[in-house]
């Protein structure tokens, strides 16, 4: 799933649970919940599904930091559970996606998300087949509405998110194309301007999800 899709989810979940703390909900959370909801992803540069997602220790430190955020009555420490709390959702969810692999769509592995107690992968459930995939931007565009929808976001809120849903659309609509465009990118980049650009290459490895390999000087 998108990393966006995350982040809606989060929202919406937030959205739903934010009035039943009252006094304490503010925008504070509901930013807490989609940039928690986000977070996991920055492990796109590392070994993806594994290095940043934690179904299990996020879950566990959720449950410990909302025993002490009730207890302390500390708005600080719910904002943190909010965060903390959407990054568990984030991992758990990542289940249902496809594999982590360089064309999930074409799965040659059973990779789904890491669990770090058990010390293995979970199996994708593959409901939503791969980040960017129609089902993924329809799931991302029904949290998005549920989130809009709740009032609780102002007009330049909105707007915002209104933008990241069109650029979640964007991704989606090229998501298979990545490949072609960055060679077609490349391509129209001079040779000499070539030689002093880095070479990123992004490669999936059957175990453990991704590495990036950035060379100076073609
Ligand atoms: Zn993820």
């Amino acid at each position: 799933m998108m990393a966006l899709t995350h982040g809606f989810m989060a929202l919406a979940a937030a959205v739903f649970l934010l009035p039943a703390i009252g006094e304490y909900a503010g925008p504070a959370m509901l930013a807490a919940a989609f940039l928690g909801g986000l977070a996991p992803d920055a492990d796109l540069v590392a070994r993806h599904r594994k290095t940043l997602h934690f179904p299990v220790w996020f879950s566990v430190a959720t449950l410990a930091l909302s025993m002490l955020a009730v207890l302390t009555g500390s708005g600080a420490l719910l904002v943190l559970t909010i965060a903390v709390g959407a990054a568990a959702l984030h991992s758990l969810s990542d289940v249902l996606g496809g594999s982590a692999e360089r064309e999930p769509w074409n799965p040659t592995t059973e990779n789904g998300v890491y669990n770090h107690v058990l010390g293995r992968w979970h199996r994708p459930r593959r409901y939503v087949r791969y980040s960017g995939a129609p089902e993924d931007f329809l799931v991302c565009l029904a949290f998005a509405a549920v989130a809009i929808n709740s009032g609780l976001t102002g007009p330049a809120v909105d707007r915002v998110l209104f933008g990241l849903v069109a650029f979640a659309g964007g991704y989606s609509l090229c998501r298979k194309r990545f490949a072609t465009i960055g060679a077609v990118a490349s391509g129209l980049v001079p040779m000499r301007l070539r030689a002093v650009l880095p070479a990123v290459s992004v490669e999936e490895t059957e175990t453990d999800g991704t590495t990036v390999d950035i060379r100076f000087g073609r």
